[in-house]
């Protein structure tokens, strides 16, 4: 015969401890997502049209594809550890980033 030994309070115990794990994991991730791509412009300090150009480009601080970083691009300028300046931004860029203007290095 099966015995089942969960008590009502050991559910609920289980029960809340899940989700604070799940927090436990997605800040952890969030985290390492940051620390492996620093974030080269400050939001706050880019004027509309800054911002807006980086919108329309859909330029990402971490490339999805390690073959077309900013690093790699004939764009990118004056890099200084992980950031460098972006021609078509006329401002910073990650050198792990990425937008729809990459363009090889000649
Ligand atoms: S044009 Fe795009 S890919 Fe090239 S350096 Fe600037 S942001 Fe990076």
């Amino acid at each position: 015969m099966t015995e089942f030994n969960f008590t009502r309070r050991k559910l609920l115990a289980r029960g809340a401890a899940l989700p604070l794990a799940g927090l436990a994991v997605f800040g952890v991730s969030r985290a390492a997502a940051a620390g492996a791509a620093p974030a080269c412009a400050d939001p706050n300090v880019l004027d509309s049209g800054q911002m807006s150009i980086r919108e329309s480009l859909n330029y990402v601080e971490q490339s999805k594809d390690p073959m077309k970083v900013c690093n790699g691009c004939g764009f990118l300028k004056d890099v200084k550890g992980s950031c460098g300046n972006c021609d078509i931004f006329n401002g910073p860029a990650n050198v792990s980033g990425h937008c729809d203007s990459w363009s090889p290095k000649a």
